[in-house]
């Protein structure tokens, strides 16, 4: 009977892909990893251009599997949007970005904030908008403090749905972040109607910056639009002090990425960014 199982566990390994017996194990995982406290938040720091001050952090999901080791969210994301278990994971992920706000703020650091990022498939959620109202008043957060982030794509999936949540979210005073910007295929002409108050220019243009006119043009023309429509300008990936200078020059806000800080875990972004001051 062993013998005939083992067999049978090798027809069905050849049978399926390596990959899909791979996937179809790390879903069945994915599904306990929540209650099996799995899943953490590293944040990231966002700074202010013009006080070279932490303004915040995005918080980025991790996935400590017992066998695997860590798990970047871009090998598990995907399979959870697909699955239907990334509207578990958002909440959860929510709340635990509003807990740790909480707690920053409990410790003198009442003017940071958290951005959060959402799946498209939980933009699609009917009940997106209460889970945020109540994430907001569990951990009692002032609703400015935290920051959803949506990737264009998302946003512009079912216009007219999509823009009436988004007013929603709006009403509750949260602000709404569009990720990625400019590597989707958003319509200029929709942008203006969107209640977004931040823009996060994509890496794909800060990587080359210093050596590509087209990307200084690029990044130029979304400040002036960004600017234009009245929200703030984020650059993420920025790793090199002379994308910095561009940055700043070409008039971004904020900045994002590994030459200002890594995502780390909450105790040390506290150790890393905690500076002494009055209170
Ligand atoms: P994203 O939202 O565009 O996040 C930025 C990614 O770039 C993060 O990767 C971050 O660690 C990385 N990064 C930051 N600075 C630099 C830099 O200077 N250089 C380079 N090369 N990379 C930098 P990460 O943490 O692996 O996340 C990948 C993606 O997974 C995110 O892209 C986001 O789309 C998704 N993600 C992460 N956390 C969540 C979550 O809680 N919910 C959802 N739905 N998606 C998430
Ligand atoms: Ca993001
Ligand atoms: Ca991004
Ligand atoms: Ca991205």
């Amino acid at each position: 009977a062993k013998e005939a199982g083992r067999n049978a566990y090798v027809v069905f390994a050849e049978w399926m892909s390596d990959s899909a017996e791979q996937q179809f194990r790390l879903l069945a995982d994915l599904r306990r990893a929540i209650e099996l406290n799995q899943l953490f938040l590293q944040y990231q720091p966002k700074v202010r251009v013009s006080t070279h001050q932490v303004s915040g952090a995005e918080a980025l999901i991790r996935w400590q599997h017992p066998e695997q080791g860590l798990i970047p969210p871009d090998r598990f994301i995907r399979l959870a949007e697909r699955s239907g278990v990334i509207n578990d994971i958002g909440r959860w992920a929510l709340n635990e970005a509003c807990r740790q706000l909480r707690r920053w703020h409990d410790a003198g650091h009442d003017t940071w904030s958290v951005s959060v990022n959402l799946s498209p498939i939980q933009f699609g959620s009917p009940h997106l908008l209460q889970e945020v109202s109540d994430a907001l008043e569990i951990h009692r957060v002032e609703p400015r403090r935290l920051v959803l982030e949506i990737t264009e794509s998302a946003v512009m999936r079912d216009t007219e749905t999509s823009l009436r949540l988004l007013q929603s979210l709006a009403r509750l005073g949260v602000g709404i972040s569009i990720d990625d910007f400019g590597t989707g295929y958003s319509s200029l002409l929709y942008l203006k109607r969107l209640p977004a108050t931040e823009i996060k220019i994509d890496h794909a243009f800060v990587r080359d910056l210093e050596n590509s006119s087209e990307d200084v043009v690029i990044v130029s023309a979304i400040v002036a639009l960004g600017h234009a429509l009245d929200m703030d300008i984020v650059a993420e990936g920025v790793e090199t002090a002379g994308q910095r200078a561009y940055l700043e020059r070409l008039g971004c806000d904020f900045l994002q990425g590994y030459l200002l800080g890594r995502p780390v875990d909450p105790e040390r972004f506290m150790q890393l960014h905690d500076l002494p001051r009055p209170r």
